[in-house]
């Protein structure tokens, strides 16, 4: 199965980065809230985590997968014709050894 490596949001500290502690006094005697920074995500707020192309794309959700898809729309037919003239390019320069090595062929290898 084809998995992604993926930063997700940290499970621990919910990607806040900060776990809360507890209650504590201020010098003045003021309450406040204590927080330790996320020992699990050593305070990053992420995660990394492989997941599924399934997994991948609940995670985006409908809208960024509209916008891959068209991003792939876009990439494909331009990666299609690279290959095309990749080809191209492999066939006449093997036509270009043949004929570096046979002179005599000469005109015969020409389409
Ligand atoms: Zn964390």
């Amino acid at each position: 199965m084809l998995k992604v490596h993926i930063l997700d949001r940290c499970g621990e500290c919910s990607g806040e980065s900060m776990v809360f502690v507890g209650m504590d006094m201020d010098q003045n005697g003021q309450p406040f809230k204590r927080y330790r920074a996320c020992g699990q995500c050593a305070g990053s707020g992420l995660k990394p985590r492989w997941v599924s192309l399934r997994e991948l794309a609940d995670l985006l959700g409908a809208e960024e997968l509209r916008s891959a898809e068209q991003v792939l729309e876009v990439l494909l037919p331009v990666m299609h014709e690279q290959k095309k003239q990749e080809a191209l390019m492999a066939r006449l320069n093997e036509r270009l050894q043949v004929l570096h090595n046979h002179p005599e062929l000469g005109e015969q290898m020409i389409d």
